[in-house]
């Protein structure tokens, strides 16, 4: 089962506006945010704006309206950010053992260098 979801958590935070952000896109379903502590040239990430743990609470439980949104959302990040020539990664952690540091679900998008082998 997933753990609660906790409503003091960073991107909670972001999403009520108490801490600040650097916007990429925002709309009804989503935020994007560039990664305060960049892995890659372009390190974004995607959030849906409902209250879901992870990939898999999310999956689980939001609406087809929410799951749609949030997966056109990521698509249009990169596309606007010019990143689908040159490519890019998608990565969501989920639970204890993918490192899972920030228990809203987010999907990381690296970009702007070759990425080299997945998990290298
Ligand atoms: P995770 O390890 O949970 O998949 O990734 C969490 C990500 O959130 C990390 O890449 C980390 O740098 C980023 N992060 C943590 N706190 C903040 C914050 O306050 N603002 C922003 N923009 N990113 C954050």
């Amino acid at each position: 089962a997933t753990q609660p979801y906790d409503d003091q958590n960073v991107f909670a935070k972001i999403l009520r506006g108490e801490i600040p952000c650097r916007r990429v896109y925002e709309d009804e379903w989503s935020l994007a945010f560039h990664d305060i502590n960049p892995q890659s040239p372009t390190h974004i990430l995607v959030i849906p704006k409902g209250a879901y743990v992870s990939w898999d609470d999310f999956s689980a439980k939001a609406s087809d309206a929410e799951i749609t949104g949030f997966v056109r959302a990521v698509g249009h990040v990169a596309r606007e950010a010019g990143l689908v020539a040159p490519g890019y990664r998608l990565l969501a952690n989920t639970g204890t053992n993918s490192h899972q540091e920030v228990p809203h679900l987010h999907v990381h998008v690296f970009a702007g260098r070759q990425l080299g082998p997945l998990l290298a």
